[in-house]
């Protein structure tokens, strides 16, 4: 007979143990991103299956990991983890300092051909289904000529392509890089899309992405965010020297009379 021995005795892995493990996998999945909003502990108990009071004392244990901060009489928040990838004092800098901001646009291009490229090659039915909603979301900001909701669909469409690369430190590094692009440190957006012709480019541009990912196709998918953010750099170099001919041609009406 087989000694009772060999039978080790199986970890009892408590609820709250098992809970945390759960929203901590979560937030390096990318799942729960700084400053989300947690459920309530009610209906988070129920969606776990367990009780109030173990629920408390994981979202405790999350808090003393610095992982969630909760607001008295407001809720509990997902911390925000991945912190400025600059500091105010040299962003400040770098926007006052033009040569940055190729760099910036450098280093973004190959995140995002690289984001792109995994995309194609993991993209899951909900990963689809989210880009399928963004490109409807492009082509009506398109047809209603609504610049804002173009931007925030652009916006939506760069994040869900990183969310959808399922490389997780990919997704956390590129919060940041977001996190410039949105605050205009490097140029301006309306800039960008004030000049002819940008507009319709730019929507091209963006659904060739998305075709490109939704046809499984690496390479294609690489290529196609490449050459928009190509594109922009471009565009905007464009837009920065018709301001400033701009601005010299007023000079000059004024100094006239
Ligand atoms: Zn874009």
């Amino acid at each position: 007979m087989i000694a009772a021995q060999v039978f080790e005795p199986i970890a009892h892995e408590s609820v709250v143990q098992a809970v945390v493990d759960k929203i901590e996998t979560m937030i390096v999945e990318g799942v729960l991103k700084g400053g989300a909003r947690l459920p309530s502990e009610r209906e988070m108990a129920e969606a776990f299956r367990v009780s109030r009071p173990k629920l408390r004392e994981a979202l405790q244990i999350l808090e003393s990991r610095d992982l969630v901060t909760v607001r008295h009489g407001d809720g509990t928040y997902i911390a925000e983890l991945t912190g400025r990838a600059m500091s105010p004092a040299m962003l400040a800098l770098y926007a006052r300092h033009g040569e940055a901001f190729h760099d910036f646009l450098e280093y973004r291009r190959e995140q995002e051909a690289f984001a792109t490229r995994l995309a194609a090659q993991r993209a899951t039915a909900a990963d689809r289904e989210r880009l399928a909603a963004i490109r409807a979301e492009l082509e009506a900001a398109w047809q209603a000529d609504d610049r804002e909701a173009e931007q925030e669909a652009d916006f939506r469409l760069h994040s869900a392509i990183v969310d959808a690369s399922h490389n997780t430190t990919l997704i956390h590094m590129m919060a940041s890089v977001f996190d410039l692009t949105r605050r205009d440190i490097f140029y301006n957006r309306d800039l960008l899309r004030s000049i002819d012709g940008t507009g319709r480019a730019l929507l091209d541009q963006h659904l060739e992405i998305i075709d490109a990912i939704e046809a499984g196709d690496p390479e294609r998918s690489e290529r196609a965010a490449r050459d928009h953010l190509d594109f922009v750099e471009k565009s905007i170099h464009r837009g920065r020297e018709l301001q400033r001919r701009e601005r010299r041609a007023r000079m000059r009406l004024n100094s006239v009379d």
